[in-house]
């Protein structure tokens, strides 16, 4: 059956009307899900008993089960979902000073094989279908008991390898009568694909774009993310350098600093370098220790000692605020653990 989550507004109304039904119900039902949030087609009061029949017997609502649940004490919240097919993914929920914040998985596992990433190691299963990112978003909503501002494609999975369909999730969640959420607080994080950091140039949507940046010669970045194997850093700077260009927009380059690594000051100089003149900004991480990891944690004086010298040298960068380090912070975590029980 056919998850109903899955349709934009438009594409909902061809549906109803494939369905003998008028095109303005493909509204109610948007308003039932997504403002209403509703869990059921019975809960669609103003929907005739027969509609509510026939998308009974067309569709499914899609309502993730909670698995297993951690929280942390300063407020990030850590959801492993059963997505109803045996499979399971993660979605966290991070407190800002901004605004409650929804990390959310696009794939179950990935092919990316960063070596950072807690998520490495947990074979590739599939792509996560458009209603059911969306579904992680709703289902930590209604766990709460309200809506949050901000959306974060930083969970597991590569957003640009599943393309369409988190692009068809960006629209819902950003539509006035979807989950209404503005573009300017969504941001899609990727390692790097370089085809698709084209693509989304023209997508005409004002989201913020993050890279994995992580390292700035090819030997090292390849040593950390395979993906620069395929696409080089040159070419990686290339289309965001074209981006730019195209959507005025600042990039945010991600930075995770581990010891010994990349994080000393000839790397700080040539990402300088890199980066000069760019419409940026360099979020540093300070890296996620994980099991079996190779990488470890940079001290905290090379972290501000790094972050200072991009800021005295032009490129604005702030280091991220560690949350959840007394529950499974890093991605993939909690999935992983949860596999091996
Ligand atoms: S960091 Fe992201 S892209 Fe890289 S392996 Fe982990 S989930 Fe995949």
């Amino acid at each position: 059956m056919k998850n109903i989550k899955n349709y934009q507004l438009e594409e909902l109304k061809q549906e109803l009307s494939n369905l003998g039904e008028k095109p303005y119900r493909a509204e109610q039902i948007f308003h039932w899900i997504y403002t209403e949030k509703v869990k059921a087609f019975d809960d669609m009061t103003n929907l005739s008993l027969e509609l509510r029949e026939k998308l009974k017997q067309n569709y499914t609502i899609c309502n993730f089960q909670i698995l297993q649940k951690q929280e942390s004490s300063d407020g990030t919240k850590k959801y492993l979902f059963d997505v109803l097919d045996g499979n399971a993914i993660e979605t966290v929920l991070m407190q800002y000073h901004h605004g409650k914040t929804i990390c959310v998985s696009s794939q179950i596992g990935c092919k990316m094989g960063c070596k950072f990433c807690a998520s490495t190691g947990i074979a590739f299963i599939r792509n996560l279908t458009a209603g059911e990112i969306v579904e992680e978003i709703l289902a930590v909503e209604q766990d709460i008991g309200e809506p949050v501002s901000n959306i974060v494609f930083m969970g597991i999975g590569e957003p640009f390898d599943n393309y369409d369909n988190v692009m068809k999730a960006i629209r819902i969640i950003n539509h006035p009568k979807g989950l209404n959420i503005g573009a300017r607080h969504i941001s899609v994080s990727t390692s790097g694909i370089v085809p698709q950091i084209y693509q989304f140039a023209n997508e005409g949507l004002p989201c913020t774009l993050s890279i994995s940046l992580h390292a700035t010669t090819d030997e090292k970045r390849s040593s950390m993310m395979p993906v620069n194997n395929l696409y080089s850093i040159s070419e990686l700077m290339q289309a965001c350098k074209d981006y730019i260009a195209k959507t005025n927009k600042r990039i945010s380059f991600e930075y995770a600093l581990a010891k010994d690594n990349n994080d000393n000051l000839e790397d700080a100089k040539q990402l300088v370098k890199l980066l000069n003149g760019m419409l940026c900004h360099v979020n540093l991480i300070p890296i996620n220790k994980i099991e079996n990891g190779k990488y470890v944690k940079s001290t905290n004086e090379n972290i501000i000692h790094f972050r200072d010298y991009l800021n005295d040298h032009g490129i604005v960068a702030t280091i991220r605020r560690e949350l959840g380090s007394d529950i499974d912070a890093a991605c993939g975590q909690l999935r992983r653990k949860n596999l091996k029980q």
